[in-house]
C-alpha cells in the first residue's frame, strides 16, 4: 500500500503562471498527495465526446476524467518538465492520484509532467514556463550575452589596433612633412 498523506499537505497559492498547488508540510517521496477527480466521460457517448477543456485527463482510449470541477484542487497543479510528482493512472479503477517522486519541502510548488500531447498542444506554442525551461532560457540568454560581449571585445581590439596603425602612419607623414618644410625653409634662408 502506498503511503497516503494524512492531513492536507497542500494549498492553492499564487505561482509564476497564475495559481498553483504548494506543499504545506514535508511530503515524502512516494506519498500520494491528492486525487485528480471529476466526472468520468465515456467517449462512446456523443455528448461526452464533445466536452472540451484543458482539464481532461485521459485514462485510456475510452474513459476520461473531466477535472474542470472546482472541487478538484489537483487541477491547480502546474506542469513541469522536471517535476517533483507524477500522475498515478489507474484506468481500471478510473482513478488518478498525484504522487510525490521526490521529497517535497513545505512551500515547494507541486508539479508533474502533463505528457507530450498536452505539451505540444498547449505549452510549446506559448513557451513552457516551468522552472526547468525558465532556467534553460536564462542560461541561453546568458550565453548569448557572453557571446555578444566577446564579439564586441574582439571588434574593439581590432579597431584599437587599426587606430594605432593609422596613428603611426600619420605621425610618420607629419615627420616627413616637417622635414620637407624644414628643408624648404632652410633653403629659403
Ligand atoms: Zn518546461
Amino acid at each position: 500500500m502506498p503511503a497516503i498523506a494524512s492531513r492536507k499537505s497542500y494549498r492553492v497559492g499564487r505561482s509564476k503562471t497564475g495559481l498553483g498547488l504548494f506543499a504545506t508540510m514535508p511530503i515524502k517521496k512516494g506519498t500520494r498527495i491528492i486525487r485528480y477527480f471529476g466526472p468520468i466521460l465515456d467517449c462512446r457517448i456523443p455528448e461526452h465526446d464533445e466536452i472540451e477543456n484543458k482539464y481532461l485527463f485521459e485514462l485510456n482510449g475510452r474513459w476520461t476524467i473531466d477535472g474542470s470541477v472546482r472541487k478538484n484542487l489537483a487541477r491547480y497543479i502546474n506542469h513541469s518538465c522536471r517535476p517533483n510528482a507524477e500522475s498515478d493512472v489507474r484506468p481500471r479503477e478510473r482513478k488518478v492520484f498525484i504522487r510525490a517522486i521526490k521529497n517535497i519541502e513545505p512551500g515547494d510548488e507541486i508539479n508533474y509532467d502533463y505528457g507530450s500531447d498536452y505539451f505540444k498542444a498547449y505549452l510549446k506554442p506559448i513557451g513552457c514556463k516551468c522552472p526547468s525551461c525558465e532556467n534553460k532560457r536564462k542560461k541561453q540568454r546568458a550565453e548569448a550575452r557572453a557571446e555578444r560581449a566577446k564579439v564586441k571585445a574582439r571588434a574593439e581590439r581590432k579597431a584599437q589596433k587599426a587606430g594605432a596603425k593609422s596613428l603611426k602612419k600619420s605621425t610618420k607623414k607629419k615627420k616627413l612633412n616637417g622635414h620637407a618644410v624644414a628643408k624648404k625653409s632652410r633653403a629659403r634662408a
